[in-house]
């Protein structure tokens, strides 16, 4: 996920608060361009922040017909598109809860993915429960047929996305306490945003690294302050620290994306990240860029495109019926 909705009303008065405030004018006046620059193809910190409203229909922002749309079509699973502009038929839901994990926020609708992606979840849940009871707090995933969400994310849309908070939660139970909706986990960066806090511990080191190295990741975004940190304290085995990619915002969660399954000849790759661990001169000019927490675009963005041909064709699918198709989740 993107930042969550919570912090949203508060993040002018910190960005400014934060820098000087010519210096925060001009890089409020980035946003739209950073909108439109979808690096590595993941959200832009505006769209993270809320180019959209937080809370789905409510009303003077930009509605999506894939919000409305509440089941997964049957049959086959099949990936179509990218991860900012595509969709899934046939995406599977990943249960509530599960060995190490709790997923947060049901009632957003999105918990679905390809398979791959829940047996990702899980295998990680399950080594996590291996070495402490705590659980990890799974956020959005993809709606269930993917396509464009209405607030936070440009990403998510062909189910290989998840977003895993670095807090973790004793129980199902406190992670709803400890997050419901418009509450975020804590940052796990300093008060300057420049390195990681006292949160950050094995736990957090140990969801990464074992996220990277499985084949199936293709990679994996944290703010660029932990990347940076990863960069100077990963003794041994550094070659999974390559798929750990320096984005804006990911300092309270990071994001998972998996490579494209077998199956889905429409799913749409990204070229790989770059050889090497990425800890040089990447990293050096992302710690030398602000540290801010960027503001929401206050211009209402236009509607996106749907979606490739096929996935407007599955977007359809059901209508007038039964089967979840949008039309009649719409009623
Ligand atoms: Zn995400």
């Amino acid at each position: 996920m993107l930042t969550g909705g919570g912090n949203q009303m508060n993040v002018k008065q910190r960005a400014i608060g934060i820098l000087p405030r010519k210096a925060a004018i001009s890089l409020l006046a980035m946003v739209p361009f950073l909108f439109l620059g979808a690096m590595d193809g993941h959200a832009s910190p505006a769209a993270k922040l809320g180019a959209y409203p937080s809370k789905p229909s409510s009303g003077g922002g930009y509605v999506s017909p894939w919000a409305l749309v509440k089941e997964p079509t049957s049959g086959q699973t099949e990936v179509i598109g990218g991860a900012a502009y595509g969709c899934i038929a046939g995406a599977k839901d990943l249960p509530e809860t599960g060995k190490g994990y709790v997923t947060i926020r049901r009632e957003r609708n999105r918990h679905y993915g390809h398979p791959e992606t829940v047996k990702m979840i899980k295998d990680i849940g399950a080594e996590l429960a291996s070495r402490t009871d705590q659980l990890m707090m799974i956020g959005d995933m993809a709606q269930p047929r993917g396509g464009r969400m209405e607030s936070m994310h440009r990403s998510h849309q062909n189910g290989m996305d998840v977003d895993i908070w670095f807090t973790l939660a004793s129980s199902p139970k406190a992670a709803n306490l400890l997050a419901p909706e418009g509450n975020d986990p804590p940052t796990m960066l300093t008060e300057d945003r420049a390195g990681i806090s006292k949160r950050w511990g094995e736990d957090q080191l140990f969801l990464l690294k074992t996220a990277a190295q499985r084949p199936d990741v293709d990679r994996i975004f944290v703010n660029f302050a932990i990347k940076n940190a990863l960069c100077k304290s990963v003794e041994g085995d550094r070659s999974w620290l390559g798929k750990v990619r320096p984005w804006w915002g990911h300092d309270a969660h990071f994001h998972i994306r998996l490579k494209c399954p077998a199956g889905s000849p429409e799913c749409k790759q990204q070229p790989a990240t770059p050889k090497g661990d990425g800890c040089g001169y990447e990293v050096a000019s992302w710690m030398k860029k602000p540290k801010i927490i960027l503001k929401k675009s206050d211009k209402p963005a236009p509607p996106p495109p749907l979606g490739p041909a096929r996935c407007v064709a599955l977007l359809k699918k059901g209508k007038g019926t039964n089967d979840g198709g949008v039309q009649t989740a719409a009623k």
